[in-house]
C-alpha cells in the first residue's frame, strides 16, 4: 500500500432500493465513475442491502470499489453497517444491531448523529452502546459531516460530540441523487476498502467537504415528489442522460412497507 496516497470514500450513498432513492443502482455507478474521483464508496440503502449487492457484482464493470452497507434503522437511531452482505432487521436496540452487524464482520458508523429528530443517535445512546463489551470493536466512526442535512450546522453539534466519543471521523453524502455524491468524503491513507477499515480502526480518517449547490433543495424536493410517484432514473442514454422510469413495483413512501424489485 502506498501510504503517501490519500484516499477519498463517501460511505452513505441511497439507490432506488431505498423508499427515497431517487436513481437505480447503474446510474448511481456510472455517475459516480465518471464525475467523482472517489476510491471506494458504500451502497447504504434504508434496511435493505439488495442495491448494495447489486452494486457489488456491478462494480467492476465501472472501475469502481463497492463496500456493501445498509443503512440500519435501530429502534435508537440510524447507524450505517458496511461491509455486510446479509439483512440486519430494523428495530433493534443499538448495541443488538451492531452485535448482528459484527457477526458478519462488518463495522458500525454513527450517521448523523445528535439531531432532534428519533432516527438520530443521541450522545447518551452512543456512550451507553460503547461500554457494552465488544461494541467499542465494532462501532468505529460518526459521521462528523453529512451533507443532506436540512440544517448543515447540525455538524457542528457532531463534530463537537466526537471530540468527546473520539470514534473515527466521518465524512458522507447522504446522497438521494447521484450530483449529491461526493458532497461529504472520508479521507484516509491509502486508496483500498481495506485501508480504509484500518484507517477507521487507528481513527486516521479526516474529512473534506463540497459546497452544496443552491440547487439544492429544489432538486432534491423534485427527486422526493417523483419518487413518491415510483419515478426514479433509471437508465441512461447513450449521452448520459438519465431517463425517468417507474419501478415495477413501487416501495411505498415511508419504509416498512413491501420490498421495492429495481427495473434493470
Ligand atoms: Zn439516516
Ligand atoms: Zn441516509
Amino acid at each position: 500500500m502506498s501510504t503517501s496516497h490519500i484516499g477519498k470514500a463517501d460511505l452513505h450513498i441511497h439507490t432506488s432500493y431505498s423508499y427515497d432513492g431517487t436513481a437505480t443502482v447503474k446510474v448511481m455507478l456510472q455517475y459516480i465513475a465518471q464525475h467523482t474521483d472517489l476510491d471506494v464508496i458504500a451502497i447504504t440503502d434504508h434496511d435493505e442491502i439488495d442495491g448494495a449487492l447489486e452494486a457489488l457484482e456491478l462494480a467492476p464493470y465501472y472501475g469502481l470499489e463497492v463496500i456493501p452497507g445498509i443503512e440500519i434503522s435501530t429502534a435508537e437511531g440510524h447507524v450505517l453497517a458496511l461491509f455486510v452482505r446479509k439483512l440486519v432487521p430494523p428495530n433493534l436496540s443499538l448495541v443488538e444491531t451492531v452485535h448482528r452487524v459484527a457477526e458478519q464482520g462488518g463495522i458500525c458508523i454513527a450517521a448523523h448523529p445528535g439531531g432532534r429528530w428519533s432516527w438520530c443517535l443521541s450522545e447518551t445512546a452512543i456512550q451507553r452502546a460503547l461500554r457494552h463489551p465488544g461494541v467499542a470493536q465494532t462501532l468505529l466512526g460518526l459521521e462528523t459531516y453529512n451533507a443532506s442535512l436540512p440544517d448543515l450546522r447540525m455538524n457542528d453539534q457532531a463534530a463537537a460530540m466526537n471530540k468527546r466519543l473520539a470514534l473515527a471521523t466521518v465524512g458522507n453524502s447522504d446522497a438521494h441523487m447521484p450530483w449529491m455524491v461526493g458532497l461529504g468524503v472520508t479521507c484516509f491513507p491509502g486508496n483500498h476498502a481495506i485501508h480504509l477499515r484500518t484507517a477507521l480502526q487507528q481513527r486516521l480518517t479526516t474529512t473534506a467537504i463540497m459546497p452544496r449547490p443552491h440547487y439544492y433543495m429544489a432538486s432534491y424536493l423534485k427527486g422526493q415528489i417523483l419518487r413518491y410517484c415510483g419515478l426514479v432514473h433509471c437508465t441512461t442514454t447513450p449521452g448520459g442522460r438519465a431517463v425517468l422510469r417507474r419501478l415495477s413495483v413501487t416501495k411505498n413512501w415511508p419504509r416498512n412497507q413491501p420490498v421495492a424489485q429495481n427495473s434493470r
